[in-house]
């Protein structure tokens, strides 16, 4: 997980503008770092997903999702990248809500390329530091976001990735009920029909790889609200 070599720094640029984009990966390219470039939200968040970057450059406003959804999926997906969101809207508001998405640093348009490159600098040097979330803990269960595994009384549990991010969420909130619109909203994102079971369905799996044959489950259900894991 740590770098130990000094290797070719990869970095994702998703922004629909072609040739802003271009000209990002030209300027990062003389810098030799290696750059993919995605022209929408999904591209970009399934590109980002692969967790190969070392750096992410993220348009706030693109076509399907937006970059502040593409930046909490990556992050309730437990992908801890560094992410630059770039934004026409430079307002105070708008730099702490891209912040508060889980974003490491926001730049607004326009910007001098060499503001990008020293930004970019910055987030990688940060990156080779062990900067990423600690080992999360709640009674006996425990969830490393870094190595993305999770633990019951010394027992590794398997999760596929919804049910990691989920539990993830779950515990980053332990003793708060979240409610179901906001777990399908913060994992399943706000295209998941409002009527499915989706987060029933998933508590359910999740109960039963957590609790096995415990009488009392991690996850409390509180009636006609929503969900809580128990502090
Ligand atoms: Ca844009």
């Amino acid at each position: 997980m740590f770098r130990v070599w000094v290797g070719v720094m990869r970095v994702l640029v998703v922004e629909d503008e072609a040739r802003l984009a271009d000209l990002i990966a030209r300027v990062l390219e003389r810098e030799r770092y290696e750059v993919d470039i995605a022209h929408d939200g999904d591209a970009g968040l399934e590109r980002a997903l692969s967790g190969r970057y070392d750096a992410i450059v993220l348009d706030r406003m693109l076509p399907g999702v937006d970059g502040l959804v593409v930046c909490r999926r990556l992050r309730s997906a437990g992908v801890h990248t560094p992410v630059l969101i770039l934004s026409a809207r430079r307002e105070l508001d708008e730099r702490v809500e891209g912040l508060d998405a889980g974003a490491d640093d926001y730049l607004g348009k326009p910007f001098a390329f060499t503001e990008l490159l020293a930004r970019i600098r910055a987030l990688t040097r940060r990156g080779d530091r062990p900067v990423l979330p600690a080992v999360l803990r709640a009674g006996d269960l425990t969830l490393d976001p870094r190595m993305h595994r999770v633990e019951r009384a010394g027992r590794e549990i398997a999760l596929s990735q919804r049910e990691f991010a989920l539990l993830e969420y779950l515990m980053r909130n332990a003793g708060q009920v979240l409610t179901r619109e906001q777990i399908r909203e913060r994992i399943w994102g706000p295209a998941a029909e409002p009527e499915s079971n989706i987060v029933d369905l998933y508590i359910h799996y999740l109960r039963k790889k957590l609790d096995d044959d415990r009488s009392e489950s991690l996850i409390r259900t509180v009636r006609g609200v929503g969900y809580m894991l128990r502090a």
